[in-house]
């Protein structure tokens, strides 16, 4: 029997021991997974833990292709570990299959993004690219049994164990590969590293060691989070999420994703600095929608860290707001205005009071980034009225690590999924990447 080691127990690996059973190839194996995490549901907060909002797209949630057949067969078993049962009478295989899923009586959160060609044709109109996908949202509250029963399964097989409260600092390459934990050195036959964002300590670790394993790559997204009151989006609700480019004014491409109708902000904490993101419940709604607004910015050689970028702005925002645990929040005027906030209007924030500072992101945004936003926020006001409510909050800020892109098939054994790798963003592309892998599918690049 191989030892195969597994670093995390996210999206990702949960993919690839999935993969490994669905094979028939777990028999080969002794499998430890590694997870900092203190137990299975506390691990790092992450799609996987919270919000749960699984989609079905070629154009959005990774760099990688992953066949519409392999994408239906993930959310069909995030749904089955979730509680939900298919309904007879839908041909497996199928979005009607998918969608007829229920729970306790209750059918699963379903939407279908710009699926009316109206709504479509106007935000095509005023410049934008709507990206067309299908949402299934389990909710951070059903995420929990997700979470658990997936835990339950894997555990059930003898030959899979779990090592919670284990931190790998480093990693040797072989083979044989060892890992180096809080608790002792191990070594394994096969390594997958799959850490997710919050590992990319890790990841810069290997960067150093092992340049060769990586692709570089010179993107970075940052921006905000942005809070409106749910009427602002409510028309929108049925496609459960707007996602939208846009080409700004100063040349670089903005984006709206990760929405969540009547949703909470969120603090993303990170060892050294923090940043924001956004989910919903399936039962506890709230007053307001949020979502990111984040500009991609391409930086040339000799630049070469647009990690060290994204967290330096986002340790500014920390800084800014006096504590490492806090975030900057501002009216959607005083920002435009160059004001710092002192008092909010309407808009109520959903971000429990701790975790932010009233302030001004002017300090922390470099100005074409700050253009960016605001160029984006106007134009959007043109299709979405409200959008632009003097008194609609912004987070600053929000970043996204996944820039460099991690190579497989280069050192024998050794498999980097998931958003670690770069190449991923998503529950469904980091899931399926580490499925296709544990399957011996060629995963294609885009
Ligand atoms: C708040 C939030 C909400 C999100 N909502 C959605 C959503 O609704 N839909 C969606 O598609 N995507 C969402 N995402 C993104 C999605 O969660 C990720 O793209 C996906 O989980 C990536 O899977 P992964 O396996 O690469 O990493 P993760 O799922 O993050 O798993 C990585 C695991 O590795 C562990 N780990 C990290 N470093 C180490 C180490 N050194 N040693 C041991 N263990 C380590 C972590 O604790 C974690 O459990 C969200 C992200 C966040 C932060």
């Amino acid at each position: 029997m191989k030892k195969l080691g597994v670093v995390g127990f996210g999206a990702s690996s949960i993919g690839y021991i999935y993969g490994l059973i669905e094979s028939g190839r777990l028999k080969d194996y002794e499998v430890v997974v590694f997870e900092r995490g203190k137990d299975h549901m506390h691990n790092t907060i992450s799609g996987v833990r919270m919000d749960g909002k699984i989609f079905i797209s070629k154009s959005m949630g990774g760099e990688i292709d992953v066949p519409l057949e392999i994408q239906e067969k993930i959310v069909e078993f995030y749904l089955l570990h979730s509680g939900f049962k298919p309904t007879v009478g839908k041909e497996k295989g199928t979005i009607a299959y998918l969608r007829s899923f229920e729970r306790n009586g209750r059918k699963i959160e379903f939407g279908e993004s710009f699926a009316d060609e109206t709504v479509y044709r106007k935000f095509y109109h005023h410049g934008f690219e709507p990206v067309k996908a299908y949402f299934f949202h389990l909710g951070t509250d059903v995420l929990r049994e997700t979470n658990h029963n997936i835990y339950e399964y894997f555990k059930s097989f003898d030959n899979i164990h779990f090592e919670f409260d284990t931190v790998v600092g480093d990693v040797d390459l072989g083979p044989p590969h060892v890992v180096h934990t809080n608790k002792g050195s191990f070594s394994f036959d096969e390594l997958v590293i799959a850490v997710g964002r919050s590992g990319h300590k890790l990841m810069d670790r290997l960067k150093e060691k092992y340049p060769y394993l990586v692709k570089e790559n010179h993107f970075v997204d940052i921006g905000v989070r942005y809070e409106v009151p749910n009427h602002v989006m409510e028309k929108y609700f049925d496609m459960y999420e707007v996602k939208v480019r846009y080409k700004t004014k100063t040349g670089y491409l903005c984006r709206l994703f990760c929405q969540n109708p009547a949703g909470k902000v969120v603090l993303e904490k990170y060892d050294d600095f923090t940043t924001v993101n956004g989910y919903s419940d399936t039962f506890h709604k709230t007053e307001n929608t949020n979502f990111a607004i984040l500009v991609t910015t391409r930086f040339t050689e000799p630049f070469n860290d647009p990690t060290g970028y994204g967290v330096n702005l986002a340790k500014l925002a920390n800084i800014l707001a006096g504590d490492k645990r806090k975030v900057i929040l501002q009216t959607y005027g005083d920002f435009k205005e160059y004001r710092r906030t002192k008092r909010l209007g309407r808009v109520r924030p959903t971000l429990d009071e701790e975790g932010y500072i009233l302030g001004d992101a002017n300090l922390v945004f470099p100005a074409k980034i700050r253009e960016s936003l605001v160029d984006f926020v106007e134009n959007l006001d043109k299709v979405v009225e409200g959008v632009a409510y003097f008194d609609n909050l912004l987070y600053a800020v929000e970043v996204k690590f996944y820039s460099n892109k991690f190579l497989n098939d280069i050192v024998e054994g050794l498999h980097v999924v998931g958003d670690c790798s770069g190449w991923t963003r998503s529950i469904q592309y980091a899931t399926s990447m580490g499925y296709m892998r544990a399957l011996g599918v060629r995963v294609q690049h885009l």
